[in-house]
């Protein structure tokens, strides 16, 4: 069994092609939410998402921020922007589509949000004491979670002896054998690690086994996109250098 785990696609609908078809076949989709804003196509990529018939769609913050649900002074002036832009283009199915996606779910054992358990939409999860905190407040084995678009894991041991989340390399395997994880698949569509190749996770809950993975894709695409859009320059350089 293969689960493809991703999250913060940021409206990158080139990003969001090479990874499926570098996941190849799976049996399901959790989408940890960030599905739109940033980028240029989030009318295309919710309905890819749709058309995929993903098991688990969460809600992030800037999929809230685009339908109101979020107050936009929350946000630096070129998320603002681009915020705005990214509402424009919606049509009133998307904005319902969006507006009812969840804040959290529980499948297979394992909890999804999209920043931290304790605060699902805000909260960024980098260090050991704010693992810790967040183990405390979920039962499942293991949580997936996005937000910070950078590949990490962290057990919950390695939280309470301070040890902060292990950065995760594309192609590397971890086992889940012992203990409670804590795993961030990375970003689709706006990595922030240093590499710009798109990010996702392969889970295989039989096995207990999640791998990291990245792949190239078109960024040239998007890129011309978002200038035909006018979308704010920082956003639109920053995917050459996957920051
Ligand atoms: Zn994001």
């Amino acid at each position: 069994m293969s689960i493809l785990i991703i999250s913060d696609i940021h409206a990158n609908l080139a990003a969001l092609e090479a990874v499926i078809d570098a996941a190849g076949p799976v049996d399901a989709i959790w989408n940890l939410g960030d599905t739109i804003g940033y980028g240029p196509y989030p009318g295309q990529c919710l309905e890819a998402m749709s058309a995929l018939q993903p098991d688990v769609m969460l809600l992030g913050n800037h999929d809230a921020a685009a339908v109101g649900l979020l107050r936009l002074d929350e946000f630096n002036p070129i998320a603002r922007a681009a915020t705005m832009w990214t509402t424009s283009q919606l049509n009133d199915e998307q904005r319902n589509q969006v507006a009812s996606l969840p804040l959290r779910a529980t499948i297979d054992g394992c909890l999804c949000v999209h920043g931290s358990p304790r605060q699902p939409i805000w909260e960024y999860l980098y260090s050991a004491a704010v693992s810790r905190a967040n183990f405390e407040v979920f039962d499942e084995a293991v949580c997936f979670l996005g937000h910070t678009h950078v590949q990490l894991w962290i057990t919950e041991d390695m939280a309470e002896a301070g040890t902060d989340p292990r950065l995760a390399s594309g192609g590397e395997s971890i086992h889940l054998a012992q203990g409670r994880f804590i795993i961030n698949p990375g970003s689709v569509g706006q990595p922030r690690d240093g590499n710009p190749d798109a990010a996702f996770a392969l889970f295989d809950p039989d096995l207990g086994v999640v791998t990291f993975r990245r792949v190239a894709y078109d960024i040239a695409r998007t890129q011309t996109a978002m200038h035909e859009a006018g979308l704010p320059l920082p956003l639109i350089t920053r995917l050459s250098a996957g920051v």
